[in-house]
């Protein structure tokens, strides 16, 4: 076992102190012998201390999260998010009270399932106190303690095991659907509602990475935690995570009841925009040109909005959305003056060159002649 020379340099700066792999990183090197780009670092250090030791060892440190103990610090241009040893010292359902430890046990018992409960040394030994290995070896998603009460102590919990489920669970669906585990889902999915729009929603997306996770759909549906979410039965858009879009999956099973997704998540600037593309997609007849809707629309909405309606989705990239070929400069040098007329003559061409299948600049600029200039 190895961990990477930078991470190294992180737990030598943070010394006295020890620090430690841990999560996700261990969990996906233990999988496939390479560390995923998020990496997180849980360290016997302060969050003070964290910040004055990087700083002084020359890394770019962000306090991004200083009351629950987590430092962002940036090393040769990637990120790690270094959070102080910490245990509950009481829970909400939606947060919880933390106090720092100096026992890495206690900070793995409030972690979620065993097998994100994994730390690495420095000399690469693993720390493996519920027997994570072994599950992630088995397909097993085990809470870590009574699940029960581990729902309740945090209700994105419920969400997050299948997430994990999804990614990591051997099992087949017919198995869960029976398992002891579905009865205490069922119970607990309610609860779900009570979450901020901003947990479910990050969670949400993370889940929309998953490739598997919409063969989960029928068992979160019989768990009552697609209705506790307002999401939709029945779509399946598993296929092409990289090229659709965590976002536009997501809001592709929203599809039918855009305004739930808007209310029930919270959502960026960006996404909004994003969003209103892929209703505007969704709304067209379906015959206009594929072209057409890429310029118009975008790749992403434009490629979602195929997929929802059931339709095949040649690859398209970047690279196949039309360009204009005009621009204001091309009427003025015909002769047009300056003014609001010019915006116009450009929207009006815009509108031609869609309706006549992309002619080229050339003949673009014969039809603006043709136009009545001012
Ligand atoms: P991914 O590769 O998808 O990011 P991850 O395991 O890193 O997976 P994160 O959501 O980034 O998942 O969380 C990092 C770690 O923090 C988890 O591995 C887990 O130990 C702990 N964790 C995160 N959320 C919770 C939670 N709600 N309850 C308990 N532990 C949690
Ligand atoms: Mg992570």
């Amino acid at each position: 076992m190895k961990l990477p020379a930078d991470v190294l340099y992180i737990f030598n700066s943070l010394k006295p102190s020890a620090s430690w792999l841990v999560g996700g990183a261990v969990r996906d090197f233990l999988q496939t012998g390479t560390y995923p780009a998020d990496i997180d670092i849980a360290t016997q250090a302060t969050p003070e201390e964290v910040m004055e030791r990087l700083t002084t060892a020359g890394l770019y440190v962000v306090p991004t999260g200083l009351k629950h103990g987590t430092v962002t610090a940036v090393f040769k241009h990637k990120p790690y998010e270094i959070t102080t040893l910490r245990k509950d010292v009481a829970t909400h359902g939606r947060h919880a009270d933390v106090t720092f430890t100096l026992d890495v046990e206690e900070d793995a018992t409030r972690r979620d399932f065993t097998f994100n409960a994994l730390y690495m040394d420095e000399t690469g030994e693993i720390l493996d106190f519920f027997g994570g290995k072994e599950d992630l070896k088995k397909g097993f998603v085990r809470f870590i303690g009574d699940a029960a009460t581990r729902m309740d102590e945090d209700y994105l919990r419920i969400l997050r095991y299948f997430r994990f489920q999804a990614r990591f669970g051997k099992e087949g669906l017919s198995v869960l659907l029976q398992a002891p585990i579905k009865d205490v889902l069922t119970e607990k999915a309610p609860l779900l509602k009570n979450l901020s729009a901003e947990r479910v929603t990050g969670e949400l997306l993370k889940a929309m990475n998953v490739e598997r996770i919409f063969s989960m759909w029928p068992f979160m549906h019989e768990c009552g935690v697609l209705q506790a979410l307002h999401l939709q039965e029945g779509y399946d858009l598993s296929v092409d995570v990289n090229t659709c879009g965590e976002f536009l999956r997501l809001a592709g099973i929203y599809h039918q009841n855009v305004d739930v997704l808007q209310k029930a998540l919270k959502l960026s600037n960006a996404q909004k925009k994003v969003l209103k593309q892929f209703e505007k997609a969704l709304s067209v007849n379906a015959d206009i040109p594929m072209a057409v809707k890429l310029y118009r629309y975008g790749l992403q909405a434009t490629h979602a909005a195929t997929l929802v309606q059931g339709k095949p989705w040649p690859n398209y990239t970047e690279k196949d959305i039309p360009v204009f070929p005009l621009t204001g400069q091309d009427a003025l040098n015909l002769g047009m003056s300056a003014g609001p007329q010019v915006g116009e003559a450009m929207k009006k061409m815009e509108a031609w060159w869609l309706a006549h299948n992309f002619p080229t600049k050339e003949i673009c600029l014969e039809q603006l002649k043709k136009e009545p200039l001012k």
